[in-house]
């Protein structure tokens, strides 16, 4: 997952080592890249599409400043947004040479500030972190007397999220909200009486939550000139990768960072935008010059990362897009050998694409790919478990979690305690060093084949195996440069490592949501579950919200290097009802579809055309009716009573009797509560059976989807939906009306932006 291709020069074995002085660090850049390295004084922004090689341009100017004497590392402060892509930063700079070089996410930089501070700004001890935050929103609702549920419970926790990270007090958020033009997951009094009493809660346990954090930071260096002058004159230089999901609280604690000095360095990609339901924004970036109008702005366009095939696709993405970011994207241009074309698998149901996908990461194994370059991406934490099973009962190693707690597990814990007893034993001999360290952690368990299955023993066989290989890479690149290699160089090459967070790759396919994967790369991914409902996700209802599932999409397209899978299935589970269809991003793409149109495309699923009225068919019934005509309000009367038949997705007037039923077009995204249409089908068929019927005659296919599209809330909306009709809403609207009620537990995705990326590593060293 590191960065592939050498930053320094290359021995003969092909291993990177670190360069020797600032002209070396430049050595592997392109003009532009170039120019961004080596500009050290000024704002500096760069806007560039993935893979264009901005984390590459932002980590080789920090090594340049470093060798060139500009910068002392201690001094310098990077920052992003997830951990793991803390530690690739990590990685990178240590590479370059550039140790020492503080890289964090925003959140653990301002942790390690607050905690160090506490006892001299605020007094006492720093409170806890709240460690379930649902749980205390739950509880801060039930005190209101209201109850949610899960997915409500989810929307309302993102909510106080948003508020926090935007700063908007309780009494505020009614006209926030407003003003922001967001949709409030419930009635805005109800969430600013919830988020009120959240607070509360929080104050009467002693307890902070992860927004707390950096909004304590901020009045901390707001309230104390001689804390902010203490950070101010710790660091002086500061760069933000993936500024492009810069919160305005962190662009704000950022300007207190930096204070009046212009040594800051931004990098972003305005189609990357994929945290904005959490409050981030773009405009921070977009607008960088017109705040800073001495910024030296460079645009990257050259893509290193992917294939031209890849590449295709990925520009295919960005030129359906929609809204602000999109006026700002940027046409990729590969600079790779040609690649496999991307394939798409459509399958039958869920199991059935996790054991395919299995099976061809076999053939990639095969073929010569590392595990640790494969990756399977998916929209919701929920849907790991399937692809988990499915590696497992082929054997083939995954992790789950990133790479940046390597030193914390047990067993690295163990081999560093037994190599060190070993170097200060100094067992010389001939062996190599790789060879040594194999005889030592023979010991702990390392055999040499790894064990079967890719339960926790094959995870344990591979953090020891990757200590092993590290030690090979460790002792060529010294043999490069014209050094030996003891065992104790070894240990204190492990222990800089873990200082840093600096992990070697660890093999495994890795299993991570889209959120998760922002910044990395593999040489082959497998993007998964591209279904409409989980691509776009089924609760993005507007169309900015449709626009950033679609730039989810291309972050995800974007990771691949060279082998790019595409699949979904029709149905959840076997022989469950097969109302899935694949993400509409991919209409016009993918082979065999045709673009769809535009204006189902820029309204999404929730673009309400209700207003739009197409003159032509009328629904059954109507016959010619508009032609009467008899002044406006017989007009009116008539529309009321005839509406014609339109989708209620594109406008489009439709003609075909299912898609009258469903009321929308065949081939637009529907807002199908799967979990819902399950029940009903299982039902159904139920009731076929005892009824000795055939199905269709207790509902159709079509009626069916429609009741799960509607989900009728009351008798009078059952009766509503085509297709049902008095008899049956007497024999079965009390069935289908208490499975409309019933809450889906299995069904509800869970956001994966919203916790897991953003809980970010949790340090506890007080600042140095
Ligand atoms: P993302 O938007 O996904 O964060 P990025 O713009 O940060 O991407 P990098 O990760 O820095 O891109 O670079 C992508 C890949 O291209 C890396 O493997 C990097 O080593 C390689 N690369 C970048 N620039 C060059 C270059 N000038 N020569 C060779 N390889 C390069
Ligand atoms: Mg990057």
């Amino acid at each position: 997952m590191q960065e592939q291709l050498p930053t320094g020069p290359t021995s003969p074995l092909g291993v990177a080592r670190p360069p020797r002085d600032a002209d070396e660090v430049l050595a592997g850049l392109d003009p532009e890249q170039r120019e961004v390295a080596t500009a050290l004084h000024g704002p500096v922004c760069v806007l560039a599409g993935a893979g264009t090689g901005k984390t590459r341009a932002i980590t080789h100017r920090i090594a340049y400043g470093v060798h060139s004497g500009v910068m002392q590392p201690q001094q310098v402060l990077a920052v992003t947004f997830t951990a793991r892509a803390a530690g690739e930063l990590r990685g990178r700079l240590r590479q370059l040479g550039a140790e020492g070089v503080q890289a964090r996410t925003f959140h653990s930089a301002a942790l390690r500030q607050l905690q160090f501070f506490w006892p001299r700004a605020i007094g006492g001890e720093m409170p806890r972190l709240l460690d379930r935050k649902g749980q205390a929103v739950a509880e801060a609702a039930a005190r209101c007397r209201i109850r949610l549920e899960r997915t409500e419970l989810r929307d309302l926790t993102g909510e106080i999220e948003w508020c926090k990270v935007t700063q908007t007090v309780p009494e505020d958020y009614p006209a926030a909200v407003l003003g922001a033009g967001r949709e409030a997951p419930r009635d805005p009094a109800e969430v600013a009486r919830v988020y009120a009493v959240y607070e509360q809660l929080k104050r009467e346990r002693g307890v902070i939550d992860f927004e707390d954090v950096l909004l304590l930071t901020v009045a901390v260096l707001e309230d104390r000139a001689d804390v902010a002058e203490q950070v101010r004159s710790q660091y002086q230089h500061f760069t933000v990768d993936e500024y492009q999901d810069v919160s305005p609280l962190q662009q704000r604690l950022l300007d207190l960072w930096l204070g009046e000095r212009p040594n800051i360095c931004v990098v972003g990609d305005a189609s990357q935008t994929i945290y904005s339901f959490t409050g981030a924004s773009p405009r921070f970036l977009l607008d960088f010059r017109a705040r800073r109008p001495e910024a030296r702005v460079v645009k990257l366009i050259r893509d290193y990362r992917s294939t031209p095939q890849v590449v295709h696709l990925a520009n295919g993405l960005l030129g359906q897009a929609q809204g602000r970011t999109a006026q700002h994207r940027l046409e990729l241009v590969s600079q790779r050998e040609p690649g496999p074309e991307p394939r798409y698998t459509e399958y039958q149901d869920e199991p059935a694409e996790a054991e395919g996908t299995a099976k061809r990461i076999r053939e990639l194994l095969a073929s010569g790919v590392r595990a640790s370059e494969i990756a399977v991406l998916f929209r919701t934490n929920g849907q790991s478990e399937v692809y988990e099973q499915a590696l497992a009962d082929l054997g083939l190693p995954y992790r789950l979690r990133g790479a940046e707690r390597f030193f914390e597990r047990q067993e690295v814990r163990e081999a560093g305690l037994m190599l060190r007893g070993a170097a200060r034993a100094g067992s010389e001999g001939t062996e190599t060093l790789g060879e040594q360290v194999r005889a030592v952690l023979a010991s702990v368990g390392l055999t040499p084949e790894p064990p079967g299955g890719s339960g926790a023993v094959r995870e344990r066989w591979e953090s020891l195996a990757a200590l092993v290989r590290l030690a090979e890479e460790y002792e060529a690149g010294r043999a490069a440069a014209g050094m030996s290699t003891a065992l104790s160089d070894y240990v204190a090459e492990l222990d800089a490592r873990a200082a840093a967070q600096h992990a070697p790759a660890v093999e495994g396919v890795t299993l991570a949501s889209l959120h998760a994967a922002k910044g990395l790369e593999w040489d082959a991914v497998f993007l998964v579950g591209l279904t409409e409902g989980m691509l776009p996700i089924s609760y993005a209802r507007t169309a900015e919200q449709v626009e950033e599932e679609r730039r989810l999409l291309y972050v995800g397209v974007t990771r691949a290097r060279e082998h790019l899978f595409l699949s979904w299935a029709q149905s959840r589970s076997p022989g469950g009802p097969r109302g899935r269809r694949p993400t509409r991003f991919l209409d016009g793409l993918r082979p065999g579809t045709g673009p769809r149109a535009a204006g189902a495309r820029a309204a999404g699923p929730a673009g309400s055309t209700a207003d739009r009225e197409p003159a032509g068919a009328w629904d059954a019934g109507s016959g010619g009716a508009a032609a009467e005509g008899g002044g406006p309000a017989r007009t009116s009367r008539l529309r009321r009573e005839f509406r014609p038949a339109v989708c209620r997705v594109c406008g489009r007037t439709l003609g075909d009797a299912v898609e009258r039923k469903l009321g929308r077009c065949a081939d637009c995204p529907a807002e199908l509560d799967e979990g819902l249409y399950e029940r009903l089908w299982k039902w159904r068929e139920d009731r076929a059976r005892k009824q000795k019927l055939p199905s269709y005659c207790v509902f159709t296919d079509a009626t069916l989807l429609a009741i799960a599209e509607a989900r009728p809330a009351g008798p009078a909306e059952l009766a509503g939906i085509p297709g049902v009709v008095r008899a049956k809403l007497d024999k079965y609207g009390a069935d289908v009306l208490s499975l409309c009620g019933e809450p889906d537990a299995q069904t509800d995705p869970v956001e994966t932006g919203v916790g897991e990326p953003r809980s970010e590593t949790v340090e506890k060293s007080p600042e140095k």
